[in-house]
């Protein structure tokens, strides 16, 4: 037997249901759902994602099993309907429809009115009694199809202006003028003929083809470029973006044709369940009198709101469904209830009115923004609709970054006078430089600028612009429209719908009303309340969240591993405890010669460096100490009661050796030579390859009086704090290392230092002593380590550039190119390389605890707050990750998942 690539939906014989998204796509799946709830969905057929795959196999080719089961599966549908495909007298018209496992909104292509043509134009006037209409559902199937199928799929790259729908656009609109019509509902039955025979004289003149007018060619014509644009660039952009496989597949659903545009009593709309900008529990969307779906998320006219308590300023002139059509707002109202009763989440809805009949053509769980899960999952919970640990799923580590994220300091606000005002797309504020082109984003950012992408309204092409940019600002479009979409699935903060806004792109300027801006200008965002300043308002944080605090204390009921931070000063220890650290994994204790306040000790470090005798180290050790000591007491005491884990100095010394004369000078008087011989002892701490050099233990090794001063500070801090009725918890670390005896050796002057101390002070200080793990060979003798060392920390950023051979600070020159050719999937210095680089962790930390039943691992290099990486963590069955402080709630987050994921 053949394999059934074809699976029938309708009111009768539905095959397919929810479950089956990897197959039917999301949209095939729930269409599927819905018209197995009873919803009155138009019937059609998905033809599967995994025939996607054989069309490419076959060299895009349909073959003969194939067209039988559209045909049987179209034979359904026609009796569904109680019409007929290419039917003379009552056809039935179709749309196809893309549709991913994920939903991929505007990334792919959609056909509408096929099976539109001379043959059936009379039946359909005959049918609706609506002349009009027919010619209007022409004009578009012809614009479309010749776009979509006949330009697109046939990879034809026309220079820019010169794409067919561009051209028919003309067209369209040199109509529209020369009838003196505002709007395209204003041109008559007579224009829109005319109109068709001039689009298809144009597709014949651009394309050197002729309009296909037979239904079946239009049909499979259609299928194909569906499939064809799961290939088509924006698509891959977009996938890559997103992390979707390539295998994956898009299914594409033919669906037969409701028409919105019928006529006054028939509209088209798109509504959520809940608000997805802010999670509010209203029923919320838009919609449009006599027009199709593409009109609404097309931005160009103003969508009206769906109901009365869900206005904004830009719509509350406009009428709302619930007071023009109060019985089709109650069904649909009903709808969404049972649908989210069904689905227990948000959706996301697409319906059309014909002649006052309500149909329902979409229905999806609904992208959100991470303010917007986080409000509705804690509701949800409230109301019963989930659970707790569902409520936990329900938002994504990444979106809580979104939360973190900074917001216009109200204060500053208030005394700012807006130049702009459009609809509220994505929260958040956003800064940066005005950029008019997607490209020019890309650009942009590349140089590390701030850019906010400025556009009449965004088109799929878009999508790497928008990625680039910090926000996203547009003069048309809708809540719904993809600007909105895609801003909103990426928590970007976006403004759309602008209208006031007038951009002249030649010259790369914006003018609203006297205000005159142009690229390279500073403006500032705020997507919550749709409201756009010139120049930098200054920023704030969103954490103190009291929602955000309750959904937090839950995330941690269901996550077993631990969640420190890195953090080398009291503040940020401070910041990194209110977003619940549980410690410090990583005190780099260099930070105190960086910044603010740091002249004094740096100048005494540099004086250490370049002693040139053991008197002259001691004595500069001896001057340098009580800053190391007070700066190891400040953080000890910021985390009172949680384990700090204090490194010790770890950079290569060549890196403190002053550059200009003046330092120069004044550290020779202070060291009693001449400033040339200063020049010299630098130069001869020269290294070629500094990162492979003299640093971490090795430092030790060679000066074990840097080693003792750094131990003794540790003691003596934790020792005063303790007095002082505090509860200091010190471990020690040591970096860099790849053998045991470096850690016996060192281990011998901190047993002896501790025991000094105590003696002196009669106050024992409980301290563990450990390692840090970033030397591939420190993995491959884990075992002999963990005799010595009492816990390991994985330092993956040393362990990443080690095991690769890429430096950590020049991957930025051929990145880019290893992520282009596939080489690799993503930065190994932000996500933890799980094949190769995982490897070595599961060895350490398998060989270790062979050794040390109970030895105590954890990460502390960047990949520690990255969501995946974490979740590889808790898989090696680490005790904690370390992160920096902003991203300790993402860590807390994603290591609950892990937990709830690995329990299933
Ligand atoms: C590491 O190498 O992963 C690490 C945390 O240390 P540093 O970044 O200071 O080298
Ligand atoms: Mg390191």
């Amino acid at each position: 037997m053949t394999q059934k690539y074809v699976y029938f939906f309708g009111p009768t014989g539905t095959e397919g249901d929810a479950t089956m998204k990897n197959a039917l796509g999301g949209k095939g799946a729930n269409l599927a759902e819905m018209a197995k709830l009873g919803l009155p969905v138009p019937a059609g057929f998905t033809i599967s994602t995994e025939f996607c795959t054989v069309f490419f196999a076959e060299g895009r080719q349909f073959p003969q099993s194939l067209r039988e089961e559209v045909a049987a599966a179209l034979k359904k549908t026609e009796e569904a309907m109680g019409m007929k495909f290419g039917d003379p007298d009552s056809p039935l018209l179709v749309s196809c429809r893309s549709g991913a496992r994920t939903s991929m909104p505007g990334m792919m292509e959609t056909v509408l009115n096929v099976g539109l043509c001379p043959a059936t134009i009379p039946g359909l006037i005959k049918k609706s009694g609506n002349e009009r209409f027919v010619y209007d559902a022409y004009r578009r199937l012809i614009m479309m199809y010749s776009d979509v199928v006949m330009e697109k799929a046939e990879d034809i790259e026309p220079a820019d202006g010169k794409g067919i729908r561009v051209q028919l656009e003309h067209l369209m609109a040199k109509m529209k003028k020369s009838k003196k019509c505002e709007s395209d509902t204003d041109l008559t039955t007579a224009d829109l003929k005319k109109l068709c025979e001039q689009f298809k004289a144009k597709v014949l003149e651009v394309l050197g083809r002729e309009f296909p007018d037979d239904p079946s060619e239009q049909l499979w014509g259609a299928i194909g470029a569906v499939f064809k644009s799961w290939e088509g660039r924006r698509a891959v952009s977009y996938r890559k973006i997103e992390g979707i496989p390539g295998e994956w597949g898009t299914a594409c659903n033919v669906q037969s044709m409701v028409f919105g545009n019928l006529g006054n009593t028939s509209a088209t709309g798109v509504a959520f369940s809940r608000n997805p900008a802010t999670g509010e529990n209203k029923f919320y969307g838009e919609w449009l009198v006599n027009a199709q779906g593409e009109d609404v998320v097309a931005g160009i006219r103003t969508p009206n709101p769906l109901n009365e308590g869900t206005k904004n300023p830009q719509n509350q002139h406009l009428p709302s469904l619930q007071t023009e059509w109060p019985d089709l707002y109650k069904q649909l109202d009903e709808i969404r209830s049972k649908l989210e009763k069904h689905y227990h989440d948000m959706q996301d809805i697409e319906f059309t009115i014909q002649e006052a009949k309500l149909y329902m053509l979409q229905c999806r769980n609904g992208k959100r923004t991470g303010t917007a899960a986080l409000n509705m999952a804690m509701d949800m919970l409230d109301e019963k609709l989930i659970d707790e640990k569902t409520a936990v799923t329900r938002v994504q580590p990444a979106q809580l970054d979104e939360l973190l994220h900074p917001i216009i300091n109200p204060a500053a606000e208030k005394k700012a006078e807006a130049f702009l005002s459009g609809l509220p797309a994505g929260p958040g504020a956003a800064c940066g430089k005005i950029v008019f082109t997607s490209a020019d984003a890309v650009e942009m950012a590349k140089k590390g600028e701030k850019v906010i992408l400025v556009r009449e309204e965004t088109n799929p092409e878009d999508v790497e612009g928008m990625r680039a940019a910090e926000g996203i600002l547009t003069a048309r479009g809708g809540m719904t429209s993809h600007a909105a979409l895609v801003a909103r699935g990426w928590g970007k903060c976006c403004i759309v719908g602008a209208g006031d806004m007038k951009i002249d792109l030649g010259a790369k300027r914006l003018s609203v009303g006297d205000v005159k801006l142009k690229e390279g200008d500073l403006i500032t965002l705020n997507g919550t309340k749709g409201k756009a300043y010139a120049g930098a308002l200054e920023m704030m944080d969103a954490s103190e969240n009291p929602r955000f605090q309750g959904f937090m204390k839950l995330v941690d009921q269901f996550r077993t591993m631990g969640v420190r931070t890195n953090a080398d000063t009291p503040e940020d220890a401070k910041v990194a405890r209110q977003f619940g650290a549980e410690g410090i994994g990583l005190f780099r204790t260099e930070h105190m010669f960086y910044g603010v306040g740091s002249d004094e000790p740096l100048f005494l470090l540099r004086k250490m460096i370049l002693s040139k005798t053991v008197d002259e180290r001691k004595a500069a050790l001896a001057e340098l100490f009580p800053f190391v000591k007070k700066s190891i007491k400040g953080t000890l005491e910021a985390m009172d009661g949680l384990a700090v884990t204090v490194r010790l100095l770890d950079p290569p010394l060549h890196e403190f050796v002053p550059q200009d004369a003046a330092k120069q000078k004044s550290l020779a008087e202070s060291l009693g030579i001449k400033p040339s011989e200063i020049k010299k002892r630098g130069e001869a701490l020269h290294e070629t390859n500094p990162m492979m050099g003299h640093r971490g233990v090795r430092l030790g090794i060679t000066y074990p009086e840097v080693t003792e001063m750094q131990i003794r500070a540790i003691f003596e801090a934790a020792t005063e704090l303790k007095k002082a009725g505090k509860d200091p918890k010190p471990e020690l670390m040591v970096p860099v290392t790849c053998d045991v005896r470096e850690l016996d050796v060192t281990k011998v002057i901190f047993d002896r230092v501790k025991k000094e101390v105590e003696d002196q002070t009669g106050v024992k200080i409980d301290c563990l002593y450990g390692t840090m793990i970033e030397i591939p060979r420190a993995c491959l003798l884990a075992d002999r380590m963990a005799k010595t060392a009492q816990f390991f920390s994985f330092g993956t950023n040393d362990l990443t550039q080690m095991s690769f051979g890429f430096s950590r600070d020049d991957i930025g020159s051929f990145l880019h190119d290893y992520l282009e050719d596939n080489i690799l999937e993503a930065d190994p210095f932000q996500t933890i390389d799980q094949n190769g680089v995982g490897q070595l962790i599961e060895m350490a930390v398998a060989k270790g605890r062979a050794t040390r039943e109970k030895l105590k691992v954890g990460i502390c290099g960047e990949q520690g707050g990255d969501p995946a990486s974490v979740e590889f963590c808790f898989r090696c069955g680490l005790n904690y990750v370390s992160c920096s402080p902003y991203r300790v709630p993402i860590a807390r987050l994603a290591a609950a998942h892990a937990a709830i994921k690995a329990k299933k």
